[in-house]
């Protein structure tokens, strides 16, 4: 439920077939069926060309699915799954924070119109709607969301545009919850039991999300703060210990693989990633959209059941498309 495609296929927006060529094989290998695409615009292009690039990036994406026989762009839970019984890979297009609504709540139903169906409203910067959450146990902005955090959120319920809880700080979080009554989602994000950073999210924050019915995807580039503990396994360890606190119902994938991106980037743009967030810690057999089967094939070795596995890489996600969308 998150993918950092439509940023790729901007920066690439010179080149033709990125999709086909570069990721199709991937997702193929992978048998992924269902990809949340996410709109983010980098800070470089802020705050002046916002609106422009997420545009972009979303003319990117259509283009490319355009040109492509294997991919849809979905806007709802019928549309999703004609193009799973078709074979095609779906695309249902995110935006990770609000930048490109400047503090224009018509833009956002500009953005639903082109399809967008989950919104987090931060990344981790503070912008118009909230303020994210940081990359250490402490230290994030006491306040909740602003008063236009507030109208995106309800707008977005009264449109059918899904709230996306990843990112948000504590606070913000926690307001969300208070003034929405349907099923939230957290698209990508890790335990703090195992990775104690404001950014993802604690036991009492998991049980919130259980209790109205949600649920949230396991990232697989935040899984513990040291490198040799960031294997496969670990990665289960975040799916095992979300579905013992609000059962199996609530645990799914946001594997956000950055990989790709990140081996793009010189020494210091990854240096300034470092000082400002984490050094990225990759999964080596978990690393892009091919290795998923290698998920799959360990959680039957660690005695998960076909339909506790099932409910993980699909059914759960489903349900809420199903009952959102
Ligand atoms: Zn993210």
């Amino acid at each position: 439920m998150h993918f950092d495609l439509p940023m790729d296929l901007y920066e690439k927006r010179q080149r033709r077939d990125v999709l086909e060529t570069e990721f199709s094989p991937e997702f193929e290998a992978g048998n992924v069926s269902v990809v949340g695409a996410a709109i983010y615009v980098e800070d470089r292009y802020l705050p002046l060309n916002g609106l422009r690039v997420a545009l972009d990036q979303v003319a990117r994406l259509y283009a490319e699915t355009a040109a492509s026989e294997r991919f849809a762009i979905c806007k709802n839970y019928r549309e999703i799954q004609a193009a799973r019984e078709t074979g095609k890979i779906a695309f249902l297009i995110t935006m990770e924070g609000i930048e490109p609504l400047g503090t224009d709540l018509n833009q956002l139903r500009v953005f639903y119109e082109l399809g967008v169906r989950a919104i987090g409203l931060t990344h981790a910067r503070t912008n118009a709607a909230g303020h994210g959450g940081v990359f250490a146990a402490s230290g994030s902005a006491a306040e909740g969301l602003t008063p236009f955090g507030r109208e995106v959120v309800r707008e977005c319920e009264a449109l059918g545009v899904i709230i996306d809880l990843a990112h948000i700080n504590p606070a913000g979080f926690e307001e969300i919850l208070s003034i929405t009554t349907k099923p939230p989602i957290v698209s990508h994000t890790n335990a703090r039991r195992y990775y104690d950073i404001e950014r993802n999210i604690s036991d009492e924050q998991i049980r919130m999300i259980g209790e109205r019915g949600g649920v949230i995807g396991v990232n697989s580039i935040l899984v513990s703060p040291r490198e040799e503990e960031s294997t496969l396994d670990h990665y289960i360890d975040h799916i095992d210990h979300i579905s013992e606190l609000i059962g199996i119902n609530g645990v799914g994938i946001g594997f956000d693989f950055f990989d790709f991106i990140y081996r793009q980037w010189s020494e210091s743009r990854q240096k300034e990633l470092a000082a400002k967030f984490t050094t990225p810690h990759f999964i080596h057999d978990l690393t892009n959209h091919s290795h998923a089967r290698n998920l799959t094939r360990r959680l039957i070795e660690r005695g998960f059941s076909d339909a506790d596995i099932k409910k993980i890489l699909r059914g759960n996600w489903l349900r809420i498309f199903k009952e959102l969308l």
